[in-house]
């Protein structure tokens, strides 16, 4: 699917062509993108907001014209509500330390869930340990999903607010994070959706999902690498206290008292991206035009492929999947032969037909084979992976493992891909 627009995926390593299954770290920039920021390094750079000249005027709308799109693409209530930030990780580093500041006290717990990147995780440890929140854990049940029962379970009186990955960069599991906002609400409590990996793979509307934070990256989208969004509910931004302080995000400053901006700039000390907002803006409307709907369709496809040819390998481990009905529980027969470990209970079956499309990484292990290893002759056939712990430790605690391969898809990917990595991983395994 459009492969055409993405100059870097003809190029070649080691002496062949470059197959990249490494989406969930990081897409590659359709042409338009890179262009966009040439472009406006050529002809319009100036700082935004502040200058009364055409260039300064001119880069002010591209980087508030890209607020607009960012809103649109997540069907947010109001532009306001569109932070621009450096990332998901320092969204969210924003939500633990402000949101923290103004509504936890010590006592106060947060629910996450135990398939969280790091990044949903360090902040509200940091948090923890300034304020003395409580953290608790939202165990997952040895098929890769959420255990919605125990959830709910958690809730107490001091539950202020749930964290929740939407897509997990490992499992690659769909967490069905509009019930379980709606769930947390009925205990009063707040719903934060890290949606680093859906946003790329399907249309995310957050007032669909009902949450009331919602955090992605950039350049996992197909955008530059730099700028990352958070989106909150206006009533809960403008009763948080400002993340940074300096320039664009006052009001006004004395040495007695200084006040803040309105959303979203009271949260954008100093010189935005306005480059990177930009070119995220014309990154969006790339997917938007291809549609988000078709996108899915097309990795759920190659999702399915995969599944079902890396399932004829031996020995092969895939770690977990949605919870939903298993059609294909004949496929299923790999597993059989696999030790009855923890890990194994874990990596379980795929399912291939399911209502939501799973579109989401696809981890694994081969046999004995450490995960580096294949990573690294992989890649000398050419084939890109991601390996180790995703950042995910806890997780791979759960699932008895020091690391895992990975692999994960982008709308340039095709089955030829999946071909050749599945041709690739045979000879790999040879070797061993
Ligand atoms: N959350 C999830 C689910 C992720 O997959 C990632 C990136 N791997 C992050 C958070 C962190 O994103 P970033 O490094 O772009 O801040």
């Amino acid at each position: 699917m459009n492969r055409q627009d993405f100059p870097i995926l003809s190029r070649e390593v080691y002496g062949r062509p470059l197959i990249y299954l490494d989406n969930a770290a990081t897409t590659q920039k359709p042409r338009c993108v890179v262009e966009a920021i040439s472009e406006e390094y050529y002809n319009v750079n100036a700082n935004v907001h502040r200058g009364v000249h055409y260039l300064s005027q001119q880069a002010t709308e591209l980087h508030e014209g890209a607020r607009e799109t960012v809103r649109r693409f997540i069907n947010a209530p109001d532009t306001a509500e569109i932070i621009f930030t450096r990332g998901t990780t320092e969204s969210l580093n924003l939500v633990a330390t402000s949101y923290g500041e103004a509504f936890l006290h010590e006592g106060d717990e947060v629910l996450i869930s135990e398939m969280e990147h790091h990044s949903n995780i360090v902040p509200w440890q940091l948090l923890r340990e300034r304020k003395g929140i409580v953290i608790k854990v939202i165990p997952m049940t040895d098929d890769g999903t959420l255990d919605l029962q125990a959830y709910e379970r958690l809730f107490t009186s001091r539950t202020r607010l749930v964290c929740c990955c939407h897509v997990s960069n490992v499992l690659g599991t769909v967490n069905p994070v509009k019930e379980m906002a709606a769930i947390a609400h009925a205990h009063g409590a707040h719903f934060l959706v890290d949606a680093a990996q859906s946003v790329p793979h399907q249309a995310v509307d957050v007032q669909n999902l009902g949450c009331d934070f919602l955090v992605f990256s950039g350049h996992k989208v197909y955008g530059p690498t730099g700028i990352g969004v958070l989106w909150g509910r206006k009533e809960l931004l403008d009763a948080m206290p400002p993340y940074q302080g300096g320039g664009e995000m006052i009001a006004r400053v004395t040495w007695e008292k200084t006040t803040y901006e309105r959303l979203p700039f009271k949260f954008e000390a100093g010189t935005p991206d306005y480059v990177g907002s930009h070119a995220l803006a014309v990154a969006l409307d790339y997917v938007s035009a291809i549609g988000m709907d078709a996108i899915q369709r097309h990795e759920a496809d190659l999702t399915a492929y995969a599944l079902q040819k890396m399932r004829e390998i031996e020995g092969m481990r895939i770690y977990g999947h949605p919870a939903m009905p298993q059609p294909q529980a004949a496929t299923v027969q790999n597993h059989a032969a696999t030790p009855p470990s923890q890990a194994a209970m874990i990596g379980g079956p795929h399912p291939t037909t399911a209502p939501s499309l799973p579109t989401g990484p696809i981890s694994f292990n081969v046999g004995t084979i450490h995960p580096l290893d294949l990573g690294t002759l992989l890649d000398r056939l050419g084939i890109a992976i991601r390996t180790g712990h995703h950042c995910a430790q806890p997780l791979m605690a759960r699932c008895g493992v020091e690391g895992m391969a990975r692999i994960s898809f982008g709308l340039y990917n095709t089955r030829e891909d999946i071909d050749a990595f599945i041709s690739a991983l045979q000879r790999v395994i040879k070797m061993f």
